[in-house]
């Protein structure tokens, strides 16, 4: 690491310092293993230079939710890599968080390790044929994992699907040859309670566990919420915040 950044680095090693920690007082307190719950550092809006920093720091595991944004950053690794700037034999995985359109499946099947936020059978669909497409072109080794992004609020501009129709998104993933069912994802609305909200996905995750036994993966909780998550199950918060800082605002 050069010493241009090295302000950048201390302050990125204190904060990942800080949110392991939080992470695992969390998991202390909730009477589960710390190795229970995964951190998927959030990187979005942020150089990929600060990515490398939290690589260099141990993270391997990348979270992304604007595709074209994500594809400059993943470029950018890979060709770090392949220059031997970073160990390439201890490979990134970077999963899509965010809203996803099905115009992007295609690019997306092509970098990311596992997608967060399906929430259609036919956002499913595409990405299950530009998995397979992808798996036969050999620009992935492995189907893409999936979780599935339940709403909590019944909101659709928040993404998400409703209750009553996760089942069968669930059974049509399973039978996906280019998708592997990994679990459920999350995001509570502004403004609600935390802990309940998290109760109710834990409760919807288990029933789905009953069906697809391995879709063991629950991601929820982020910068602001990551305890309340981590009491209900939560296998993977996803922090950006309390890493990397505050983001510009936008609207959505
Ligand atoms: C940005 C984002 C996060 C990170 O949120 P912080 O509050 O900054 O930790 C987590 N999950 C999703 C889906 C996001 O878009």
């Amino acid at each position: 690491m050069n010493a241009d950044n090295s302000g950048r680095v201390a302050e990125i090693s204190a904060a990942l310092d800080s949110v392991r920690s939080r992470l695992t007082a969390a998991c202390a307190a909730a009477g589960r293993p710390a190795s229970a719950v995964t951190l998927l550092p959030v990187t979005k809006f942020f150089p990929a230079s600060d990515a490398r920093i939290l690589y260099e720091l141990g993270c391997r595991e990348f979270g992304e939710s604007r595709e074209q944004e994500a594809i400059a950053k993943v470029a950018e690794f890979a060709a770090a890599a392949a220059g031997g700037a970073i160990d390439g034999a201890d490979p990134v995985r970077w999963h899509m968080i965010g809203q996803l359109q099905r115009n992007k499946a295609r690019s997306v099947a092509k970098w990311a390790y596992a997608i967060h936020s399906v929430d259609s059978a036919r956002l499913a669909d595409a990405l299950d044929r530009a998995a397979l497409d992808a798996l036969s072109a050999g620009d992935r080794a492995a189907p893409l994992r999936v979780l599935i992004q339940v709403s909590l609020d019944a909101d659709p501009t928040r993404g998400g699907i409703a209750l009553d129709e996760l089942a069968a998104l669930a059974a049509r993933i399973e039978t996906a040859d280019g998708l592997e069912l990994a679990g459920l994802m999350a995001v509570p609305p502004l403004g609600s309670d935390a802990d309940e909200q998290f109760a109710r996905l834990h409760e919807v995750h288990r029933s789905v566990l009953e069906s697809h036994p391995h879709a063991v993966e629950l991601s929820a909780g982020m910068t602001g919420d990551l305890e309340a998550a981590v009491r209900h199950g939560s296998t993977c918060v996803r922090v950006g915040t309390a890493l990397l800082g505050s983001r510009p605002v936008i609207s959505k």
